[in-house]
């Protein structure tokens, strides 16, 4: 039997890291066992799902390459065992629900809200956990029919069996649930006709022929729910997977509220999906060995569910920073100049650099900052200099912390006429190259008594307006001859009040 997986998202909020990880370890394992990969919406909380929440949830997923094999695309629906969002299923899980009914494994309940509030608030006084009493059990069909006939509204429930329910997790090995925990029969249709998650999951999920399902731990308490409604229908039981819960730094659980859980939040860092798909793929399972950079094919290779751990995953940010960085690395210049485009064209819009960044602008720039940059974004501000001619900064920022003004001013003048000579236009950079103009500057420093550390930082800041940058002498190359002199001239007019 071919291996079947699926991810069903709710879009009810942004694509969040979490649903990635999912998407991911099911991608891996179809992949790893030629299977297929299904992608379904769980729309049916109406009032909380919105067509913008699943486009950016589906949009993300196309981002990452973990765009369906089957199921729903950002661009349409395929497969034959359809349709794939649960909003479009209703007459289906309707018929079901009529089966068990029929054949007794569910039933109508005429409790009101009220009543329901009542046994709820009872029980919450003698401190038992919430639990419906299962009263409606003892209706009889045929008054059931009756009162329904006359326009009674009723819930549809599923009778839950007593006894233990056994879960036989691939990650977390044997789990046993008494059926007395899990709060009692359980409502499949509301009176409104609408249904309800723990049902419409297992209809999808056997009409789908899904075999494994790999999900997050939070699910873990709803999987004997599950179980216990693919007994009744007589269907065989998927293989399950929990996976470990994602924990920040702290080890509490990552939440929407305290944590940066938006997919889109981490693209628009300057995160590439290389990293990221790399990263997800260490949280919470391991290769067991020490290789870290490991790109999507690899994964495929090695993926297996026996290496995911039943202990929280820490997400951790310096590590996928650190990943990130090993990416960037890695591609080639034109390559890395498409990911940079979004974030100058964004810069330049928005103000942070003067003007809009040429393509050969970028390029020459490259080998000066892809080692240097764990995100995207980072070259903005490493680089902004080059694209924006602003004032001269202030003297204070001027003045390197161990020299006065004085000592400044001297350096800068006497620096100006040495880069005057050294620098021309449209210099090619040097790169790690032993530079000249380097030698020549630290001699003018011995001779003053400078040290060369403070001199370098007093050009790098005329010339640049900041304290970091990428290599002094190639980006005053880059920069080139009159925009340095320029910059150095404004520097010594500020210096000299
Ligand atoms: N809609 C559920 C969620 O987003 C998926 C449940 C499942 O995978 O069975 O968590």
């Amino acid at each position: 039997m071919s291996v079947r997986v699926r991810i069903a998202p709710s879009p009810t909020g942004p694509f969040h890291i979490g649903t990635a990880r999912t998407a991911l370890f099911n991608m891996l394992f179809a992949r790893r066992h030629g299977g297929t990969y299904i992608v379904r919406v769980e729309d049916t909380d109406v009032a909380r799902s919105t067509s913008a929440f699943e486009s950016d949830i589906l949009a993300g997923l196309r981002w990452l390459g973990l765009g369906a094999d089957e199921g729903v695309q950002l661009d349409g629906e395929v497969g034959d065992r359809g349709p794939y969002r649960q909003s479009q299923r209703t007459a289906r899980y309707t018929e079901i629900a009529a089966q068990l009914h029929a054949q007794g494994s569910a039933y109508y309940c005429f409790c009101t809200p009220a009543e329901l509030e009542a046994e709820r608030t009872a029980r919450e006084a003698a401190k038992l956990p919430p639990r419906y009493s299962n009263r409606c059990r003892s209706v009889d069909p045929n008054d059931a029919a009756t009162r329904r006939a006359a326009g009674e509204s009723a819930a549809l429930r599923f009778r839950i069996p007593d006894g233990p329910v056994v879960i036989d997790d691939l990650v977390r090995g044997r789990v046993e649930i008494d059926a007395a925990t899990l709060g009692g029969d359980l409502v499949i249709l509301r009176a409104d006709g609408s249904p309800l998650y723990h049902f419409t999951v297992v209809v999808d999920d056997v009409d789908m022929g899904i075999t494994h399902v790999i999900r997050g731990e939070d699910h873990l308490s709803n999987t004997p729910k599950h179980i216990l409604i693919f007994q009744a229908l007589g269907a065989t039981l998927p293989r399950f997977a929990h996976l470990p819960l994602i924990l920040n730094a702290d080890r509490t659980k990552m939440s929407k509220r305290k944590s940066q859980t938006a997919l889109a939040d981490y693209r628009a860092e300057g995160f590439l999906q290389e990293a990221l798909i790399n990263f997800l793929a260490l949280l919470g399972w391991s290769t067991g060995s020490e290789d870290e950079v490991l790109p999507m094919d690899e994964l495929v290779q090695r993926f297996d569910l026996d290496h995911v751990q039943k202990a929280g995953a820490v997400f951790d940010r310096q590590r996928l920073e650190w990943l990130n960085g090993q990416w960037i690395r890695k591609l080639a210049p034109a390559d890395l100049l498409a990911r940079l485009r979004p974030f100058y064209d964004d810069a330049a819009t928005d103000g942070r650099i003067g003007r809009p960044a040429r393509d050969e602008e970028i390029l020459a720039l490259i080998p000066l900052i892809q080692e240097r940059i764990p995100l995207l974004s980072s070259a903005i501000t490493l680089t902004d200099f080059f694209f924006t001619d602003g004032a001269a900064p202030d003297v204070a920022t001027l003045t390197p912390k161990r020299w006065d003004v004085a000592t400044t001013l001297a350096a800068l003048e006497a620096a100006r006429p040495i880069i005057a000579d050294a620098i021309g236009e449209g210099d090619a950079v040097l790169l790690h190259a032993d530079d000249p103009l380097e030698g020549t500057l630290r001699a003018l420093a011995e001779t003053h008594g400078w040290k060369a550390g403070d001199l370098f930082m007093a050009l790098r800041v005329a010339a640049t307006g900041r304290t970091a940058t990428p290599p002094l002498f190639d980006s005053m190359r880059l920069l080139g001859r009159a925009a340095v002199l320029a910059r150095i001239d404004a520097a010594i007019a500020r210096l000299r009040g």
